[in-house]
């Protein structure tokens, strides 16, 4: 993964060069500057006046204008003043300000010694320039204050050489004594490309992720101060480095379900013309902005994982896109889950099996899916997979997401375990509605994949019954006789309730299922319960689907027993949930009440 941050990179250097070195501000159209001028030569160093000149952003080069909020501290002599209409309020903003600058001169003389005289000489003056600035506010426009040293603005100044130089260094790559040690090697080989260099720096604060924590995440823990002897980087590659990482984080970081992911295109074969169709790729993506706000959004949400698959399928495999989901805080950032190297037509394979599964007639019109009262088609998407990995189970959530990307085996039993909790869970508050569907799509959806398979099955003898027609429809759910037999019991079972439900305005039924995690023995004890029930209220319109279930449980022998209570429960779910598919009209008309 670093190695395609840098390739990206080492493009946009290529194309567009380094665009602002320093992080200064870009969007100060004009302004009135107040400069300090002082004279320094021969460790000498001495006030000369104030004057002002036109500020505009061609001269920020000179300038070094940076945004400094708050308590931040620009690294260059140049801040803004607030301006007030209050005249005491107006001398303390630029109280601050100048406070600011001073702090600023200190450090500038930590790196340049020579800078001594003339900060002694700005001190010395200090509050005369407070009181004079005063006189030099314009009202009418914005206000910036900097130094002057022998006519030269910092950005001009050999004064302030070194101060840029050091910039542009500790930009690239942190080496600061965060854990008491200068991480700067001699002689070592860069981690990222290989090479000797003169001077590599550990610890890259663009980076600081993979030379610190991806370390922790190779190996399992990783001591922070030794992090850089084991990563060291050469200023070239750590240049790289935090421009692919500015160029991702300004166009590809995306949101995902509460997650956060960079999506890092790489090129497939080193063609040379790989920055002109990052810059169509980064077109595509500008509309598709997927923010934080966006993401409560659900339709949008979902709407826009739809556009970026299309988007992705596009590009004909001439690139490769990796997606690298990571959790930032502050101090840290951890990488969670990585797939790398998807190609374009992955996604269109993607798109093509969501395509396939939405397609079947029990996820259509189904009546409050998304809103109350109203008939929408269920619609396969990462949403689905999230309702049962939900944010407690992140990590197998952005697992699952990263195997499907990548067209890895998932573990039917792992899925069907999460699905057979949830269903459970939502049963026994009376709340399970679309959740089987739901699980149902996913499912399809992995089959159709081929990410999870079944299996072999044993021979089936032929079986004539009216329920061949729906297995068929689904052949590679009901490969099975017990698979069968299970849902047809679930069918039953709800029937025996939807009766229940019309004599009596309850479903006592319920408490035989065991809250819905349902075994071997369960399974076969409730088929004569609901035929004594239905006996028992003069109803039992369903020999046939008993004598079906029957028949089924005596062939699949001891299949049935050696089945997970996961796997079972959600054939029986689903019996349960698709139980109106089979009822013939004239007979009754209960209504599903789960
Ligand atoms: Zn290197």
């Amino acid at each position: 993964m670093i190695n395609k941050v840098r390739k990206l990179g080492e493009y946009i250097l290529d194309n567009e060069g380094d665009k602002n070195p320093y992080d200064l501000n870009t969007s100060l159209e004009s302004a009135n500057a107040i400069l300090y001028d002082f004279s320094l030569a021969k460790g000498r160093s001495e006030f000369i006046g104030i004057n002002t000149m036109q500020f505009d952003l061609s001269k920020n080069d000179q300038l070094l204008l940076k945004n400094a909020p708050g308590q931040k501290k620009s690294d260059f002599p140049t801040y803004f003043i607030g301006f007030n209409r209050d005249e005491s309020q107006l001398k303390s903003n630029i109280q601050k300000s100048l406070n600011k600058l001073l702090i600023t001169l200190e450090n500038n003389e930590k790196i340049n010694h020579d800078l001594g005289p003339f900060v002694q000489s700005f001190k010395k003056e200090f509050e005369a320039l407070k009181e004079r600035t005063v006189e030099k506010i314009d009202q009418e426009k914005s206000n910036i204050c900097s130094i002057r040293i022998n006519d030269k603005l910092p950005g001009k100044s050999e004064y302030y050489q070194p101060i840029l130089d050091s910039y542009r260094e500790n930009r690239d790559c942190g080496f600061y004594q965060k854990y008491g040690s200068i991480a700067l090697g001699k002689n070592n080989a860069c981690y990222v490309c290989g090479r000797i260099s003169e001077r590599t720096y550990g610890f890259c604060d663009t980076f600081k992720f993979y030379s610190s924590n991806e370390a922790a995440y190779i190996s399992g823990g990783f001591s922070k101060e030794l992090s850089w002897k084991n990563y060291p980087v050469c200023p070239e590659c750590a240049l790289h480095l935090r421009l692919g990482k500015e160029f991702i984080s300004n166009h590809f970081d995306r949101n995902f379900y509460g997650n956060r992911y960079f999506l890092i295109p790489s090129p497939m074969l080193d063609t040379g013309n790989f920055y002109k169709m990052l810059e169509v790729i980064k077109e595509d993506f500008r509309d598709l902005s997927f923010r934080q706000e966006n993401e409560s959004n659900q339709q949008l949400r979902k709407e826009m994982e739809e556009e970026i698959f299309e988007t992705l399928s596009k590009q004909k495999d001439q690139a490769t896109f990796t997606f690298f989901f990571y959790e930032a805080s502050q101090s840290e950032f951890k990488i969670i889950q990585e797939a790398e190297d998807i190609l374009p037509s992955r996604f269109q394979k993607l798109i093509n099996a969501k395509k396939h599964v939405e397609n079947f007639d029990e996820f259509k019109e189904l009546k409050g899916l998304y809103k109350k009262n109203e008939y929408h088609n269920l619609l396969f998407n990462f949403g689905v997979v999230r309702t049962f990995f939900t944010s407690n189970f992140n990590n197998d959530f952005l697992d699952i997401t990263s195997k499907m990307l990548k067209g890895r085996p998932i573990s039917k039993q792992f899925v069907l375990h999460r699905i057979s909790d949830m269903l459970s869970q939502k049963f026994r508050k009376q709340e399970l509605l679309y959740e089987v569907r739901k699980a149902f799509i996913l499912i399809k959806y992995l089959y159709a994949l081929d990410l999870i398979k079944n299996e072999k099955a044993r021979r089936e003898d032929e079986m004539k019954n009216k329920y061949e027609e729906y297995f068929l429809m689904h052949p590679e759910f009901y490969d099975a006789d017990w698979k069968k037999a299970v849902f047809l019991t679930g069918v039953l079972a709800q029937n025996v309730m939807d009766i229940q439900w019309q004599d009596r305005g309850a479903t006592p039924f319920r408490s035989r299922l065991n809250g819905l995690k349902i075994d071997h023995r369960v399974v076969k004890r409730l088929l004569p319960e609901a035929i004594n029930k239905l006996e028992q209220y003069k109803k039992n319109y369903y020999r046939d689907l008993e004598e079906a279930i029957s028949k089924l449980m005596e062939s699949s022998g001891l299949d049935l027993q050696i089945q997970s209570v996961d796997e079972i429960s959600f054939y029986f779910a689903l019996g349960i949930n698709l139980n109106k598919q089979f009822k013939s009209k004239e007979k009754e008309e209960g209504e599903i009440h789960e």
